[in-house]
């Protein structure tokens, strides 16, 4: 289905990433946490955006966006806030299992934490009591969310560390075992993940992913 709105907020969130918050004008708009959907830019080209934020807001809807080289990218560049949008979807299978009590284990590279703060936000407000790993690999010492995620790790909430790949998984490798384990974002991280939980012994065919496609 297709849903017409206005952005509202442009935030920039780290160099070339950008955060939309977009408010839809059909109330009726809902989604599962980790969904993505086609965002139609002013002048027609359409990309694949996950949300961001929790669908406990369904009204003001975040994606956080690392600006491509291509028409996306260049769309995102004219944006401005009041521009008016559509958003067609929500879609995609990156979502929690159902009936699953199993801890859950997250692995985002960049931009691929979008799915994971939907997730643990919705996780939080709902009082979900499985526990929450995040492993996350920033784009140089970008970490995203940290606003959100940093007050989460001190509390207990919620474990989430950063840095590369590799070392994570093989410290983590205990945490991974037991858990149901979620991987998000660009194709060269999601490969490198793959390979380092193979290296530990993880069956990968179990992971449930969310490819973003090449390195833009
Ligand atoms: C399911 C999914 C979720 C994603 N979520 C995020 C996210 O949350 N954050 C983020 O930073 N990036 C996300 N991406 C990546 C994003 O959609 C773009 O691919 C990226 O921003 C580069 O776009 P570009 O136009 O700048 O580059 P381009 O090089 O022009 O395009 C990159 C890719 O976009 C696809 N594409 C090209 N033309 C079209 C078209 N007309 N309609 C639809 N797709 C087309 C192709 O797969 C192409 O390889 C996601 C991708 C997918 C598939």
């Amino acid at each position: 289905m297709a849903f017409p709105g206005t952005v509202t907020e442009i935030e920039h969130l780290a160099p070339d990433v950008v955060q939309l918050t977009v408010s839809l004008h059909d109330e009726g708009f809902r989604f599962l946490p980790g969904q993505w959907v086609n965002f139609r830019f002013p002048e027609g080209v359409s990309r694949a955006y996950t949300i961001a934020s929790a669908p406990e807001r369904p009204q003001a809807v975040q994606l956080c966006i690392r600006r491509g080289p291509g028409r996306g990218g260049a769309a995102l560049n004219e944006l401005q806030a009041g521009a008016a949008i559509t958003v067609e979807g929500p879609h995609g299978q990156f979502v929690l299992p159902d009936g699953d009590t199993r801890p859950v284990a997250f692995l985002a590279g960049d931009t691929g934490i979008a799915p994971v703060r939907s997730i643990v936000l919705h996780m939080l407000a709902t009082d979900d009591p499985r526990k929450i790993v995040v492993l996350y690999e920033p784009d140089r010492k970008y970490i995203l969310y940290a606003a959100d995620f940093d007050p989460l790790a001190r509390s207990g909430k919620i474990t989430h560390v950063s840095g590369p790949i590799e070392p994570l998984i093989e410290r983590y490798r205990a945490a991974l075992s037991e858990s149901v384990v979620m991987a998000a974002g660009f194709d060269p991280f999601l490969e490198r993940a793959a390979s380092a939980l193979q290296r530990i012994g993880f069956d990968t065919s179990k992971v449930i992913s969310e490819s973003f496609g090449p390195q833009p």
